[in-house]
């Protein structure tokens, strides 16, 4: 019988909030450490609070006030005796600066060490290093190009369409297709602007743009010992804005192409083991057509769309995340024990306009879920959440897992129709018709899906929804006696 030793309970700061929040201090506690929480002024009663341990005030209520003040952070750290800090995805995650603080303050940081975050957090050292070690990329430039010149000349040599992308871009953002010269010479400066505001670094690569593609990553998960595993790939071709709002595992376009799975997943652990990775992070790819790859990025943190992988191999990763940083041991000792079954897809529920796809914040006044078997709904929502423009519009993740992909479709959409969120205007009825529509029932889908489909053309007012809410009311009517 395979034994996990026992580890020391450590006290751990989480210095995120949301969905992110609760679903690491689930994980710490599990673990038998102390899991300790942030709240900041205008999220008083944040969900994530009740599944901590003990909870620390962080004054004031901007993001740079609070989840992005360093200096803060760690008085913080000092005053509570933390042992490790969990950053989640999004705010200090992918910062060396304060990956590297943490180092020299002695803190355990739970992510990679300092260098990966560097040369992966950089989209041309991260290229570089990839075509170093073999890993093909995107035919194009690995480095930043000095002018206009450059940029129309190495689009002639790679041939159009191409896409100019800031070195330093994330979270869909600083990208910009051309079709032509014309467009290059149009967009360039614009786009280098837009970057250096954005990113403050203005650098631009110039990369061929894959036609029809897929976006296809693989988890994994390395520990402080040198060893390396994949936890198969994740498909999240259906996106709006370059960002990603459906993701599914395993990938339909790859299907029961094992040779291309496995190809793709040691392509990933290649690339991770270049670069001495030692925690859960994702190699993403682009797939054309023809089934050829290519290297996008590397994320050096735990992603949104990780629960459908813990769906289809059974293994939490942001338990063995926390392990691998306090050098525990995993819970399982090699490659050989990640099988996969089944299949999840995750849907994430934004509050944003079903229609425009941009976000709507707002007051959340009513919220319940009645969901069928098979359902997993990671989330922040609770009635009285007030999501303003600061926050991430991402309120929750809904994941269903089937034992085929006809099954996690048909669970996903009983499950959307058992979710109910009152007051916040949510992209629900746009992943309704998303579900319905035959070439996403079917897998046959690019990144272009939203673009050529227009799902958002045929949302309805749901009614649904309304529906549901005048029965609510009828019964708390008669509860009242009225
Ligand atoms: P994934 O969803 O695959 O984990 P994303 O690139 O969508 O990865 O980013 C996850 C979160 O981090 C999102 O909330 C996104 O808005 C945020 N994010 C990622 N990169 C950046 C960046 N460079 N600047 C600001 N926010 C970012
Ligand atoms: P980010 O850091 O913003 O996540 P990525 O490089 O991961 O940037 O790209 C985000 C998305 O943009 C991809 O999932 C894909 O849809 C699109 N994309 C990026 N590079 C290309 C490319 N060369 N050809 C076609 N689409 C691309
Ligand atoms: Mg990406």
């Amino acid at each position: 019988m395979i034994r996990q030793p026992e580890n020391k309970s450590r006290r751990i700061l989480i210095t995120n909030r949301g969905e992110i929040a609760s679903r690491i201090a689930k994980a710490c506690r599990e673990l038998g450490h102390t899991a300790i929480g942030i709240w900041t002024d205008n999220e008083v009663h944040a969900t994530h609070l009740q599944f901590c341990d003990e909870w620390v005030h962080l004054k004031g209520s901007t993001n740079a006030e609070t989840y992005l003040n360093i200096d803060n952070l760690v008085k913080v750290i000092k005053e509570n005796n933390v042992d490790a800090v969990h950053p989640g995805y999004g705010f200090l995650s992918e910062n060396a600066d304060f990956a590297k603080r943490m180092e020299s303050e002695g803190i355990v940081f739970i992510g990679p060490n300092v260098e990966c975050i560097k040369v992966m957090g950089d989209k041309a050292t991260s290229k570089q290093l990839a075509n170093q070690v073999g890993v093909p990329t995107v035919p194009g430039t690995d480095k930043a190009v000095e002018s206009v010149e450059e940029a129309v000349e190495i689009s002639a040599k790679i041939g159009y369409p191409v896409l100019l992308k800031a070195v330093a871009g994330g979270g869909g953002r600083g990208m910009r297709a051309c079709a032509n010269e014309e467009e290059v010479r149009a967009n360039f400066e614009a786009v280098g602007r837009e970057s250096l505001a954005a990113f403050n670094n203005g650098d631009l690569l110039v990369e061929k743009l894959i036609v029809n593609p897929r976006h296809i990553e693989v988890q994994i998960l390395a520990d402080k010992k040198g060893n390396v595993y994949h936890f198969f790939e994740r498909e999240c071709s259906i996106q709006r804005r370059h960002q990603k709002i459906i993701e599914e595992a395993p990938s339909p376009f790859i299907g029961d192409d094992e040779e291309l799975r496995q190809n793709v997943c040691e392509t990933a652990v290649k690339l991770a083991k270049a670069v001495n990775y030692d925690s859960a992070g994702t190699v993403e790819f682009i797939m054309g057509e023809d089934k050829s790859f290519y290297f996008l990025e590397m994320n050096t943190r735990i992603q949104v769309e990780h629960p459908i992988t813990e769906e289809i191999t059974g293994i939490d990763l942001i338990v063995c995340m926390i392990q691998s940083a306090l050098g525990d041991d995993l819970g399982f000792p090699g490659q050989e024990f990640i099988k996969r079954s089944g299949h999840a897809i995750e849907c994430r529920i934004c509050a944003e306009d079903p229609i425009t796809m941009l976000p709507a914040p707002g007051l959340v006044t009513g919220f319940e879920t009645n969901f069928p078997q098979g359902i997993r709904f990671d989330h922040c929502l609770y009635k009285g959440l007030n999501v303003t423009p600061d926050f991430d519009p991402m309120v929750g993740k809904l994941v269903a897992k089937g034992i085929i992909r006809d099954v996690a479709v048909r669970k996903m959409k009983a499950a959307l129709n058992g979710l109910f969120i009152e007051g916040l205007k949510t992209n629900k009825p746009l992943l309704k018709v998303i579900m319905d529509n035959q070439n996403f029932i079917d897998g046959k889908y690019s990144t272009d899906f939203i673009k050529v489909e227009n799902p958002n053309d045929l949302v309805n007012t749901d009614l649904n929804h309304m529906r549901f809410y005048k029965m609510l009311a009828a019964v708390e009517a008669r509860r009242m006696g009225m």
